[in-house]
């Protein structure tokens, strides 16, 4: 995996873990809640079936007993008198059910209970074995048909419900419950009159009842014990009518007792209290949880708007731009229009910060990000990229109109600083709209650092421009960028092992043919791409600032030349060396050129320096200066491609010059041939004779042209007709026969 590729994952696992944190949060939230609300049913039906199991349980062994009475006595006279007397709905059935004998209605209902409660009837069974009572019975559950049955406060009729309204009347009278202190805790009895209204609970009170009255066979006492149970209070309660089915063995009967499981409010206020706390602790829980979710989700906003935004312009940056660009590229099938990627440059913005401050050129980043807003579409997109560069995406349709539109936004932009205008560079790369079915690995890939490097390439070809102006991106320009990145990596290691080497182009006198000069023009051997032209570097490194190395190095392999060649008792000639432009805005550049010279022991006036016309657009004053010195010091002077640009003659007056050096152009295509072009080149002889100015005709190739500047007093010249810049070697040979031959 490349290390783009890493870094693009990397950067999209950090954007998605902001949204999965919200989401992640949502969903424990949503599992705790329902978590909490399956438990809260849960428990609450556990608690209400453990009420009811308790009460019913207590029912049965009232049940129980009777049937164990009843079973004891059987076939004697009393045998009913037992069932009779025991207070409750009965049914008597032989075993094909046949009704034996009844006590109340019955309201049996059709559905057994599908559980068998096959508890021993009583702890008392001990005491009961006499070999006549059965030690274990079984119960059958059988739903009555009845609802349940709620007794309310005061003295009200019975009303039976059915579940929902149960839950409705039990809620209705929670209130009074609390309020009731009243109201007892526990389901008791009172054993009849004769008990001397002494309270016993039901069980204990019954099996004693029972324990004496089958021990003395008092039936009076039985009957007495028998009697119906009245619960002491009889208000707000619930009952939950049951039959119980059990089978007296050996005798072949079934007797069905109808029991009430009841519940008195006060039993429940438990419940309800217990249901509440939890709801309400619950309801805490999730309202922490609810709390750590949107503070969760507040956190990831404001960690997003931390990651996408720029503090200096306060507004969307790279990585948003990215996020966002990669997004809607990846979306662009079947898009009616195509885009442009554009990289916008502020021209000078470090020039301009150290010009002003720190704070205006910010200042001045804010204002172009808020122009940009005005001049971009809702559904493009734009973002402060780096220092002095802004990221666009654009729609594009086509050239025509797009470049009108970035026209037109260059210019808002150059008029944000009034009085003097801003220049911006913006380098552009199309994106074509995808049809359906192209490649989906090509959108899925979609690369938008490489495409923006694309843009990058394209400002950067307009580098050295002061100007604002766009370029768009093609192949050649990347081919380009890649050639200035190599040279500008290689290039201190050229110059270390001197790989630059130092050719000579001979001047001539064009009536003598007398030597009389040269010029020293570099070319570079370089082992991995072969023999290279200037043009191929110098302006490379007249960018990057390297070329004032050059210059040095070219300046003293010139002066050790000339010295070694006087050395040998040669005729040495002037020889003129390029001093470009960036160089010639040092202020002790006449210096530089001295010490070096001096370092190699040539004589000052077998150098002379080069100066480019266009270089005379400089701070003049200094020019003067500069050119002045290193006069002072013994070197010529000459101004180069004379012609070739904007030349002042103006300033041509006004700087001490020695030699002009007419440029090639005069000397090439259509115009050299006509009358116009060779009058223009004898008048400016004229004027640098005039100027007391010597004069080099440079890139003279025929005999016509070589004549005709001889004519008209032309002191030199440089061209391929008299020889190609040349080896060190061959030039010596040069310096050696002094005169050239005539024509190549
Ligand atoms: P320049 O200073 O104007 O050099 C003259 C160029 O014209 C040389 O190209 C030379 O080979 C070419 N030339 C001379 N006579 C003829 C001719 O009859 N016909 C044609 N077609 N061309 C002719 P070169 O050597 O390729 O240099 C190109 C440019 O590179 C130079 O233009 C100069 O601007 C720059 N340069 C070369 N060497 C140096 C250097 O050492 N330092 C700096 N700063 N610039 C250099
Ligand atoms: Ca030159
Ligand atoms: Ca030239």
């Amino acid at each position: 995996m490349t290390d783009l590729t890493k870094r693009k994952k990397k950067r999209k696992k950090l954007l998605k873990s902001k949204k999965a944190g919200a989401i992640a949060g949502l969903i424990v939230c949503l599992i705790l809640i329902s978590l909490i609300v399956g438990m809260f049913f849960l428990m609450s039906s556990m608690t209400g079936q453990l009420q009811i199991d308790t009460r019913l349980t207590g029912e049965i062994d009232k049940a129980a007993y009777i049937a164990r009475t009843y079973a004891t006595v059987s076939g004697k006279k009393e045998s009913y008198y037992v069932l009779d007397q025991c207070g409750m709905s009965y049914i008597l059935t032989d075993e094909n059910d046949q009704y034996i004998r009844q006590q109340g209605e019955d309201t049996r209902g059709k559905r057994h209970s599908t559980y068998l409660l096959t508890t021993s009837a009583s702890n008392d069974d001990d005491k009961l074995t006499d070999g006549e009572l059965l030690n274990r019975y079984t119960y059958e559950i059988i739903d009555d048909k009845k609802s349940y049955i709620v007794r309310p406060a005061g003295d009200g009729d019975d009303i039976e419900l059915d579940d929902m309204e149960l839950i409705k009347h039990m809620f209705q009278n929670f209130d009074k419950l609390y309020e009731d202190e009243e109201i007892q805790t526990d389901v008791s009895v009172t054993a009849g009159e004769g008990s001397s209204g002494e309270e016993k609970g039901f069980s204990s009170g019954f099996a004693n009842g029972f324990k004496d009255g089958f021990e003395g066979k008092n039936n009076e006492e039985l009957d007495r014990i028998s009697k119906v149970a009245t619960l002491k209070n009889d208000r707000s309660f619930m009952q939950m009518p049951i039959w119980v089915k059990i089978e007296i063995p050996d005798k072949g009967q079934i007797v069905y007792f109808r029991l009430m499981v009841t519940t008195r409010m006060k039993d429940l206020i438990g419940i309800f209290v217990m249901l509440i706390l939890f709801a309400a602790i619950i309801g805490l829980i999730m309202l922490t949880f609810f709390i750590i979710f949107i503070r969760g989700l507040l956190r990831a906003r404001k960690m997003r708007n931390l990651l996408f935004t720029d503090i200096k312009v306060d507004g969307h940056n790279w990585l948003w731009f990215v996020y966002y660009a990669e997004n809607k590229l990846s979306r662009r099938v079947n898009a009616k229009k195509d885009f442009a990627l554009i990289d916008l440059e502020f021209v000078g913005y470090r020039r301009f910060c150290a010009c002003n401050s720190v704070d205006e050129g910010e200042a001045k980043l804010v204002e172009v990000y808020n122009t940009l807003k005005r001049y971009v579409n809702k559904k493009e997109l734009f973002a402060h990229c780096s220092e002095d560069s802004f990221a666009l995406l654009l729609d594009f349709t086509d050239v025509e109109s797009f470049r009108q539109r970035i026209g037109v936004i260059l210019g808002a932009l150059s008029e944000i600083e009034k009085g003097s205008s801003l220049a911006f560079h913006a380098g552009i790369y199309p994106i074509k709209a995808l049809e359906k079915g192209e490649s989906f690995s090509m959108r899925k890939n979609e690369d938008i650092e490489k495409d923006f490097n694309n843009a990058c390439a394209a400002c950067a070809s307009m580098a050295g421009s002061e100007s604002s102006g766009y370029a768009l991106y093609d192949d050649k320009l990347i081919e380009d960028q890649r050639w200035i990145e190599t040279v500008s990596q290689k290039q201190q290691k050229a110059l270390d092992n001197e790989e630059f080497l130092v050719y000579y182009q001979p001047k001539y006198d064009p009536r003598s043919h007398e030597l009389r000069g040269a010029e020293a023009l570099i070319r570079w051997q370089s082992p991995e791409h072969g023999f290279l032209s200037p043009y191929k570097f110098i302006p490379i490194f007249e960018s990057n600032g390297f070329i004032t190395e050059i210059d040095h190095y070219m300046i003293s392999h010139v002066a050790r030349d000339q010295k070694r060649w006087l050395d040998a008792g040669m005729k040495c000639v002037p020889v003129s060396v390029n001093v470009s432009r960036a160089h010639f805005i040092e202020s002790d550049l006449a210096e530089q050129i001295r010490d070096i010279v001096d370092k190699e022991g040539a004589p000052h006036h077998l150098i002379e320096i080069e100066l480019t016309e266009s270089a005379f657009f400089d701070d003049k004053n200094a020019m003067v200066e500069t050119i002045s010195r290193l006069k002072s010091y013994g070197f010529a002077v000459s101004m180069d491609d004379f012609g070739s640009g904007y030349s002042s003659l103006n300033s041509l007056k006004d700087m001490p010059l020695d030699v002009l050096k007419l440029d090639a152009e005069f000397f090439r295509g259509e115009a050299a041939d006509t009358e116009r072009g060779e009058v223009v080149v004898s008048e400016a002889i004229k004027l640098a004779k005039s100027l007391n100015m010597r004069t080099v005709a440079e890139g003279v190739e025929i005999k016509e042209q070589v004549d005709f500047l001889a004519a008209q007093g032309c002191d030199m010249i440089q061209g391929y007709y008299f020889a190609k810049p040349m080896p060190a070697q061959d030039y010596e040979q040069r310096m050696i026969t002094g005169r050239s031959d005539g024509g190549q």
